[in-house]
């Protein structure tokens, strides 16, 4: 792999609880799981179902995990994370305040038979704000608080490929957008990239107050925020493939800079 890279891959796209059943794997069973392999090393947004295939490919290092917040769609992966187990890792773990605590909940007794303190690897936590920003072995990283029950936080990356170029991507799951949200993010996501987008309901069924969006306001904010490329993700667990092939056609209708999420896909 060259040292100077950009490229990100989707691990798990679906939102709320994982789908196994074959009538979902086109887009993808898995939860929220994305990586991003940088110039610096490699940088994992959320610990889904996904992380879980994610982390039987990573060799040993320095691994940073962003998580967006502690609904189980986003940390699931946590206990079954083969890199955990290996002397030769070490991994922070960034989020929302409470992290430690509302991790080592999760993964350890009675939920999970070992905790944090019993893996091999050298594990710290750093709880974020929203509205921060900080370097991370040359990329940037700034923070942004989602509207979602019992808040979220939102990710931007910034940093350069092996061209010199500057490239950027937003992370944007389990946020409700609404007008005041809709600018705060076009100011967020100005000129990206790409836009990870949280397109876990259709205008038709979307539901006030459950903290997601819809497709179509992915595909309107990247018009507003000028980014060059949204990829939805987070699916609705009702939606199998059939209906999002729908879906991604009629958006491709209407914007070719308009993608659909599914496992394993990469953009470098
Ligand atoms: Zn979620
Ligand atoms: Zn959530």
């Amino acid at each position: 792999m060259k040292k100077d890279t950009w490229c990100v891959e989707i691990w798990g796209s679906r939102g709320s609880f994982p789908r196994p059943e074959a009538r979902f794997l086109k887009y993808g069973g898995n939860t929220s799981c994305v990586s991003l392999i940088h110039g610096g090393g490699v940088v994992i947004l959320d610990a889904g179902s996904g992380l879980v295939e994610l982390g039987r490919r990573l060799c040993a290092g320095r691994l940073d995990i962003f998580i967006s917040h502690f609904h189980l769609d986003h940390v699931q992966g946590l206990p079954m994370f083969q890199p955990f187990y290996n002397p030769e890792t070490e991994v922070h773990i960034y989020g929302q305040a409470g992290l430690k605590q509302s991790l080592e909940t999760l993964v350890g007794p009675p939920y999970w038979p070992v905790g944090f303190s019993d893996f091999a690897a050298r594990i710290s936590f750093h709880e974020l704000r929203p509205g921060t920003e900080f370097v991370l072995n040359g990329l940037k990283v700034t923070t942004l608080g989602g509207n979602h029950p019992g808040g979220s936080i939102l990710y931007r990356m910034d940093g350069m490929d092996s061209d010199g170029r500057k490239r950027s991507l937003v992370y944007a799951l389990d946020c409700e957008a609404d007008e005041k949200v809709m600018q705060d993010l076009a100011e967020f996501a100005r000129e990206t990239d790409l836009l990870l987008w949280d397109a876990g309901f259709t205008s038709e069924d979307f539901k006030a107050g459950w903290g997601h969006s819809t497709w179509e306001q992915g595909m309107a904010l990247r018009r507003l925020a000028g980014a060059k490329k949204v990829v939805m993700m987070h699916y609705n667990g009702a939606y199998d493939d059939t209906f999002l092939e729908k879906l991604e056609e009629r958006a491709r209708e209407q914007d070719a800079a308009v993608w659909f999420a599914r496992e394993g896909m990469r953009l470098c």
